[in-house]
């Protein structure tokens, strides 16, 4: 029997975002209408709406929905932003900024991955405003820089030097730091030349690899 992917949705949205206290209701639209179950291999499927990572291959994972949703409301997108995701991973996170800005420069590191992202995006017609790009994020991506906001799915040592210098002003960094097992989710506003930087919650990501990485 094929699931209801929209009743699965909607109760993901319901159960594991608002509840948990997601509530710019553009990002709860962007989760409720993007397909997830298109982003997760085929034999995962049925687990698209759990509340946790799932495997996409190559010892990568699509992050928990919540996470999803937490880094995007962090960035208090308006629709008029270029931002910045790094770890295209599924692609599926690149779609919801899609949704949510007017540009998105996915970045990922693994070529398989990258083209797994480009084909998912292109296949859910949910590709129009994302570029995907292989390559090693942890130095930004200087050509479609300054961004607004900037959106970093694997964790850091430290906050990579790059970022900081592509983040515009005003602009909105949302990245895990920490060791190999547990990490902070920062958020790190720049505004009028100054930047403050916050705790948004404690989790666990698959390592940033490349230069300002783990490599
Ligand atoms: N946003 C993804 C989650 C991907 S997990 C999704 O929605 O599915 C993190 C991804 O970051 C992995 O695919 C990993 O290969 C990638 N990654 C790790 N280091 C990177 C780097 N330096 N540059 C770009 N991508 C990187």
């Amino acid at each position: 029997m094929i699931p209801d992917w929209r009743s699965e949705r909607w109760r993901m949205v319901d159960r594991q975002l608002r509840k948990r206290g997601i509530h710019d209701p553009r990002v709860l639209d962007a989760m409720l209408t993007i397909p997830r179950e298109e982003f997760v291999p085929h034999e995962a499927r049925v687990c698209s709406y759990q509340d946790e990572p799932l495997q996409i291959g190559f010892g990568q994972t699509i992050s928990q929905p919540y996470m999803t949703a937490l880094m995007a409301e962090l960035l208090e997108l308006n629709g008029t932003e270029t931002v910045l995701d790094v770890g295209s991973g599924s692609g599926y996170h690149a779609a919801v900024l899609g949704q949510l800005a007017a540009r998105v420069i996915s970045i990922e590191i693994i070529p398989g991955l990258a083209h797994q992202a480009e084909q998912n995006l292109a296949r859910t017609s949910l590709g129009g405003k994302i570029t995907v790009i292989c390559g090693d994020g942890s130095q930004g991506w200087p050509d479609a820089a300054p961004y607004a906001g900037i959106s970093v799915a694997a964790a850091a040592p430290e906050i990579p030097e790059a970022l900081l210098t592509q983040l515009g002003d005003p602009g909105r960094l949302v990245i895990p730091v920490g060791d190999l097992w547990d990490q902070e989710l920062r958020l790190v506003v720049k505004s009028e030349g100054i930047i403050r930087e916050r705790i948004a919650t404690f989790c666990r990501f698959v390592p940033l690899r490349g230069g300002a990485g783990w490599r």
